[in-house]
């Protein structure tokens, strides 16, 4: 583990073989400002900081919810090969077990932004964030699926390199989703077909 003020000094080093003068004033209180940043950005190495996913029991509102359950919004992570950002949406989905518990909404975003901020690549993020929330709903009654698409905009691959844009698609699907393509065209038909994110 090295400390705060040698990753700075690491940072200095950095700028200094990008051709830069990390002494001059515009970059004199950069590598503090990139280490707060990182803070942030990488909080999804820190178990600490771990969103706790409440779940409920299903049917505590007097209604059993089995149909699907869907949810949408954006995402930003770092690619582990270039270090670039990499962003755009997602889509959950998953279907509750009668007998077992289900999520609160707005944790599932939160599942996501926190497995988002560690270097990652795609398709493991997609499998990161199904096995926590899969995690939450524990394993007596777990829910009979799970979906989870994502499609991002790589600025290692638009910026750089061939830079060329397009959208990267992966998806991760689990238990019914998996196996009976009804369920699995119905989560397919909350898409947004645009293709744009
Ligand atoms: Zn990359």
């Amino acid at each position: 583990m090295i400390s705060e003020e040698q990753a700075k000094q690491h940072i200095r080093e950095l700028l200094e073989f990008i051709g830069e003068d990390p002494t001059r004033t515009g970059l004199q209180d950069t590598p503090d400002r990139m280490i707060r940043m990182f803070g942030e950005m990488f909080r999804g190495y820190d178990p600490a900081q771990a969103p706790k996913v409440t779940t409920f029991p299903n049917g505590q509102d007097g209604i059993i919810y089995d149909d699907m359950v869907v949810d949408c919004g954006p995402f930003y992570s770092v690619c582990e090969h270039h270090c670039r950002t990499f962003f755009g949406d997602y889509w959950f989905a998953y279907l509750p077990n009668p007998k077992g518990r289900i999520l609160g909404l707005s944790k599932i975003g939160r599942v996501v932004d926190y497995c988002a901020a560690r270097l990652q690549v795609q398709e493991r993020l997609v499998h990161d964030v199904v096995e926590m929330l899969t995690e939450a709903l524990g394993t007596e009654n777990p829910p009979l699926g799970m979906a989870l698409m994502m499609r991002g905009r790589h600025m290692c691959k638009e910026s750089r390199g061939v830079r060329k844009s397009g959208v990267m698609t992966s998806t991760y699907l689990t238990g019914s989703f998996r196996t009976n393509a009804q369920t699995r065209n119905e989560f397919l038909s909350y898409i947004d077909k645009s293709g744009n994110v």
